[in-house]
């Protein structure tokens, strides 16, 4: 999943349980794998070694390719951010701090992924091991628009049930 559709599931979350961060950050934190395991689409990652993603190691080249990568890295976490910060809206502009540890909570196995393949810290291994089995190995590759309106629709209907449950 791209990591906005991580980063706004994790708010919701935690927008549901705002007198208990802790068990709503774990909650957003675990809510990642739950995500990683539904057929998706995922925007290739053009600096990735290929070859160390199949053992499940996030391995990325230096080059043009991976400036490339982590613009659209930090674009996409950076409008889970704002869009996550942005439900605040909807909530009479409630708990803005929590709505974005939420965000932070969904995408952090992401990151923790990519910090394990740079600094390859032997204590997330496991983690990491379980993130990569965990992940569908069924990717909607060659629809971008099915790809594209599978997250907004699956974001619009957790939005919709967290409304019904408040
Ligand atoms: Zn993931």
């Amino acid at each position: 999943m791209t990591l906005s559709t991580h980063a706004l599931t994790g708010a919701i979350i935690v927008s549901l349980l705002p007198n208990e961060p802790v068990v709503g950050l774990t909650v957003a934190f675990l809510s990642h794998f739950v995500l990683d395991m539904i057929p998706h689409r995922d925007y290739e990652l053009l600096s990735l070694n290929q070859e160390a993603a199949k053992r499940g190691v996030v391995e990325m080249a230096w080059g043009r390719a991976f400036i490339w990568d982590l613009g659209r890295i930090g674009g996409d976490a950076l409008l889970g951010l704002v869009l996550a910060v942005g439900l605040g809206f909807f909530l009479d502009g409630q708990w803005p701090l929590l709505l974005l540890g939420g965000a932070l909570a969904g995408m952090l196995p992401d990151f923790l992924q990519f910090w394990h393949g740079l600094s390859r810290w032997r204590i997330l291994d496991g983690l990491q091991r379980f993130h990569a089995t965990i992940h569908t190995k069924i990717r909607l590759k060659n629809n971008l628009f099915l790809g594209v309106i599978s997250q907004v629709g699956l974001v619009i209907l957790l939005w919709m049930t967290r409304l019904w449950l408040s």
